[in-house]
């Protein structure tokens, strides 16, 4: 198992780019001083980038590399999602220490390539540079979609009904018990919960086929909490928002992970970051089609609420009273992220 300054960087890298699998529309791929990309003229180009960095998004000795490449993937992965993006082309840069092990290295990146290969894409280019502080990585992640049909934040309307798919919460809760009991050996009850953070689902396909049924009006995936994310939406397209409290799906997994860590169910399903599930503004004439998009591919869909005109982001109790949603999201620059009533990941 040498390290990196063992083996050097030229080798490091010669090593990475044998193990990484090809993509299509590559006309010159990694290894040259650029990757040179075929583009369909019918189609628009999509961009994300994200960035993590050691003892913020992963601390070494609790998940493994191959987990961090494929979180690290899914952070943009679902980025595209949230514009109904086609994830193309990747590139990858890191700042990694010289003692840094290389099957490490090449166990993170076989993470990130099987992430992105389950969707499409292929990492097609990147960069090394050594560090003597905390590690980091980001991912460039390149989509397209055909032109003019990306989803965007603005363009929800009073009246638009407000879908989730998955169950937010579920990502921090199993972050929690994983700190504290570290990844599971075999099944236990909180497996789906530690799933949830260990490998997220992009939601990819889902948003592409729910674009083609024209029911979604605007977009944003939970990065930051439900609530958060759902603000920035409502802020993009000048609407408020009500949520149901009756309506939000049951999950007796979260309530039950609420319970042993010591936070508030509401708090954990609000708040919480680290989801990457979809928050959509749905035309309410069409949630069928919606509904059977979901169906046809097992994805959780939830009508949680419904955009209204009067600003402000509030739940609706069953006896009608309207409450504030906990919205202290996830903030990299935020003194107030500290009070998050999960610990964060990052
Ligand atoms: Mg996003």
């Amino acid at each position: 198992m040498p390290t990196l300054r063992e083996v050097g960087e030229f080798e490091a890298i010669r090593r990475v780019l044998a193990a990484r699998p090809a993509a299509a529309g590559v006309v010159v791929g990694g290894g040259d001083d650029a990757a040179v990309l075929r583009l369909d003229p019918a189609r628009e180009l999509v961009v994300t980038t994200d960035a993590f960095v050691e003892d913020r998004h992963w601390r070494a000795g609790l998940i493994e590399p191959e987990t961090i490449g494929a979180r690290l993937a899914a952070a943009n992965l679902s980025d595209l999602a949230a514009m109904a993006a086609r994830p193309r082309w990747a590139l990858v840069s890191a700042g990694l220490r010289p003692d840094h092990d290389l099957d490490a290295l090449l166990a993170l990146d076989a993470g990130l390539a099987r992430a992105l290969a389950a969707h499409g894409a292929a990492t097609v280019g990147g960069n090394f540079a050594a560090v003597e502080g905390a590690e980091w990585l980001s991912l460039t992640l390149l989509g397209d979609c055909a032109a003019g049909r990306a989803w965007t934040r603005a363009g929800a309307r009073a009246g638009d009904l407000i879908a989730v798919t998955g169950s937010p919460g579920r990502a921090a809760g199993g972050l929690s018990l994983l700190q504290r009991h570290g990844v599971p050996a075999g099944e236990t009850w909180w497996s789906a919960l530690a799933a949830a953070w260990l490998a997220p689902p992009a939601r990819i396909e889902f948003a592409r086929n729910a674009a083609e049924t024209e029911a979604v009006a605007a977009a944003i995936d939970i990065s930051d909490g439900f609530a958060a994310d759902l603000a920035r939406l409502c802020e993009a397209s000048r609407v408020g928002a009500e949520i149901a409290a009756a309506e939000w799906p049951q999950d007796p997994l979260l309530d039950r992970a609420a319970a042993e860590i010591g936070a508030e169910p509401r708090a954990l399903r609000f708040a919480a970051s680290d989801d990457y599930e979809l928050v959509l503004a749905v035309r309410s004439g069409l949630r069928g089609a919606l509904e059977a998009a979901a169906r046809a591919l097992g994805v959780p869909l939830a009508f949680v609420g419904r955009f209204v005109a009067a600003e402000g982001v509030f739940e609706v109790g069953a006896d009608g009273a309207r409450r504030p949603l906990p919205r202290e999201g996830w903030d990299h620059f935020a003194r107030s992220s500290r009070k998050t009533a999960v610990p964060p990941s990052r």
